[in-house]
């Protein structure tokens, strides 16, 4: 099993990566949540076209995918799950929810530090929230991010098919929480303790700060609730709350070479988690 998930693994990825855009891009145009005032002819195309640039640029510089890596791992012995015998669904379900916590860490460190916030704000930048949103980080900050992984995945010895299910939910979830979809209330509040829904996720996109800087989680939204970073809901409601951050407002700006420079334009903005306490 192991060499069918390896050989199929761009077909697993790509197809899961379609179906689940194609869902969410027409449950936004049947019931969306937000009235959008820049058009999708404007926004969509540099924002998958940035990820045509990370997509390619993995391949470039990375030798190996993630499940390439477990794999290595396995035949070597590296990492915890290769050393010691648990039974295999113990060993598939708790790699996905420290992965799950790596990213979530990962990301508050994104937030933290003022340089990848540099990086990282480009992803906050959009002036919208939909699907596409999900998909739009900077290449520097998904080449990092690719680096976390597999160093948690060589330390912990992450089963290849633990992999490939993370790898999955994690781009199906970004586009999920981000899509600009209508989720009746009631059902987003039971919903929100098993995932993290559009709008939990959203507060996250708010201009305010101190609203930017909670809800972090992608997949599981309990890390939030656990370190005391969870916010219900923005202060000025889902219709009026302002999306984006206080630079790169120009429409301009949207574009795919904008977008690209913006970590290496104006000053770090008073963002980073450090300075935000600073301020207070
Ligand atoms: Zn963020």
């Amino acid at each position: 099993m192991r060499d069918a998930i390896f050989a199929y693994e761009p077909y697993i990825r790509l197809g899961a990566f379609g179906g689940v855009f194609a869902v969410m891009a027409i449950w936004e145009l049947l019931v969306p949540r937000r009235k959008q005032v820049l058009g999708r002819g404007r926004r969509w195309p540099n924002n998958l076209g940035v990820v045509v640039v990370d997509t390619l640029l993995v391949r470039l510089v990375f030798p190996t995918t993630a499940v390439g890596l477990a794999l290595v791992a396995e035949a070597h012995g590296w990492g915890l799950f290769n050393t010691i015998t648990v039974p295999i669904w113990i060993a598939v379900v708790s790699s996905v929810v420290v992965l799950d916590l790596a990213i979530y860490l990962q990301h508050v460190l994104f937030h933290a530090v003022p340089a990848l916030w540099r990086l990282h704000r480009m992803h906050h930048a959009d002036l919208e929230f939909d699907v596409t949103t999900g998909l739009r980080f900077h290449p520097i900050e998904i080449l990092l991010s690719m680096v976390i992984k597999l160093t948690v995945v060589a330390a912990l010895g992450v089963p290849v098919l633990a992999v490939l299910i993370f790898e999955v939910l994690l781009n199906a979830t970004s586009m999920f929480n981000h899509s600009n979809v209508r989720i009746p209330l009631g059902l987003d509040n039971v919903l929100r303790w098993l995932v993290v829904t559009p709008d939990m996720h959203r507060v996250h996109h708010s201009i305010l700060a101190r609203e930017t800087n909670s809800n972090f989680g992608f997949n599981l939204p309990w890390w939030d609730r656990l370190f005391g970073t969870y916010r219900a809901q923005p202060e000025a409601g889902h219709d009026a709350m302002t999306i984006g951050i206080e630079q790169f407002r120009d429409p301009r700006e949207l574009g795919l070479d904008r977008m690209l420079l913006q970590p290496f334009r104006g000053d770090v903005g008073r963002y980073p988690l450090g300075r935000r306490q600073r301020e207070q």
